[in-house]
């Protein structure tokens, strides 16, 4: 049995309660006990630093880790694509997030490679593939390619953006076929996209019959669809077909929100994503025009944000950071404090997003029997949420009771 103890630090445990000083004793990867016991194994020195849970982020993209562009038209080899999904899973533990979901482009093969410890990296849930209409969003191939071309840009057990369905046929064989290479989830996209020129934002994507089949064959494996979805109709066809959770949800307006919380549908804005993609494109690999297409999205996403807490929708946090520049993860509870308190966007990023994840009670929270998931700050970020954004103020970082990360 392997014990260890965190003393000094003051514990804000991700359930919104006020900070606290209390010492965490943790055995094989679990926490034991929050406050007094025996003094006993390792001791990990943490006075003056601050703990929160590890971060979950519920919207990533770690296949997505090179210039865009050029790693869809061929021009980036396998091993260097490779190199760099594995640098966004270290420098995604380095930020201080201990879990992640990703909304679309990792294979099986990586999932279990972090997990076996090969890479460091974060807990991964993936959804593998995302699930999109011919020509729809998350095609990035070239307009003069044939449709069955697509599928050569995986890199089988590595990455795979996409899968293009023609009907709801296709689509529940391809669904099956991304359950049957590892995915734990489903990302349907249901309506046109910021990244990609096939499509415009305004489009509705699938419908409410063909998004209802993956919900169909996710219920059949006891889990779950989200989408892609910016624009109102779009959400609202999806909350009819039965998914559970929205992503982006950039135009959603009132009498949506209200559905979506009726039917526990949550919410997981992405603020991050639209600043990166508002000041630096050409970092992403992507083309200048891709800046119009973000345009005034920040501020409906905003008032989305806004529908969504007056009526009641369960919102979780998502960055949605693609291309090589994905260090700096915790800019969006940087931004989401901003736009609520900082304790409601650490509150999102943990306990909330665990919900999401379906992993409540074992990560995202600083209480017995739950993963040893425990950053260490320097400094308070619920007092300076500024410090969230600079990986350098993620001093100690442990996983499962591993230090994987230690500035001290
Ligand atoms: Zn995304």
């Amino acid at each position: 049995m392997k014990r260890c103890q965190v003393v000094g630090a003051t514990v804000v445990d991700g359930s919104g309660r006020d900070p606290v000083a209390v010492d965490i004793s943790i055995e094989d990867g679990l926490i034991t006990q929050v406050g007094a016991s025996g003094a006993h194994g390792e001791r990990l020195d943490a006075g003056g630093l601050t703990m929160t849970p590890g971060l979950i982020d519920a919207h990533v993209h770690l296949g997505l880790s090179s210039p865009i562009q050029p790693q869809f038209s061929f021009r980036i080899s396998a091993a260097e694509i490779a190199a760099d999904i594995f640098a966004t899973a270290g420098a995604t533990l380095d930020a201080g997030f201990t879990t992640v979901r990703d909304t679309g482009g990792v294979d099986g093969g990586l999932v279990t490679t972090i997990a076996k410890g090969k890479v460091r990296g974060p807990r991964v849930l993936s959804c593998g593939p995302v699930q999109c209409q011919i020509g729809g969003h998350g095609y990035y191939g070239a307009d003069w390619e044939p449709t069955e071309l697509w599928n050569s840009h995986h890199l089988p057990g590595l990455c795979a953006l996409s899968m293009m369905s023609g009907n709801a046929d296709e689509l529940r064989r391809n669904v099956r076929e991304a359950f049957r290479r590892g995915a734990s989830f489903l990302k349907l996209c249901v309506t046109g996209g910021v990244v990609g020129a096939h499509d415009r934002l305004t489009d509705t994507q699938f419908t409410v019959e063909e998004i209802a089949v993956a919900v169909q064959e996710a219920t059949a494996r006891g889990t779950y669809v989200t989408v892609h979805a910016h624009n109102n109709d779009g959400i609202r066809n999806a909350v009819e077909a039965g998914v559970r959770c929205v992503e982006h949800g950039t135009d959603l307006d009132e009498s949506t929100a209200a559905l979506m919380a009726t039917r526990g549908v949550a919410l997981v804005p992405t603020f991050a994503v639209v600043e990166q993609l508002l000041h630096d494109t050409v970092g992403a690999g992507l083309d200048e025009s891709t800046r119009d297409r973000v345009l005034g999205v920040r501020e409906r996403m905003t008032e989305a944000l806004a529908a969504a807490k007056e009526a009641g929708v369960r919102i979780g946090l998502g960055s949605d950071l693609i291309g090589p520049a994905q260090n700096r993860r915790g800019e969006e509870l940087r931004l989401r404090a901003q736009l609520e308190t900082p304790m409601e966007a650490l509150v999102a990023a943990t306990r909330t997003n665990a919900e999401i994840l379906g992993l409540s009670g074992q990560v995202g929270v600083i209480a017995p029997g739950a993963q040893a998931d425990l950053v260490l700050w320097n400094g308070n970020p619920v007092e300076d949420p500024e410090l969230f954004a600079d990986p350098a103020n993620a001093v100690l970082v442990l996983k499962a009771g591993r230090v994987v990360k230690d500035l001290r």
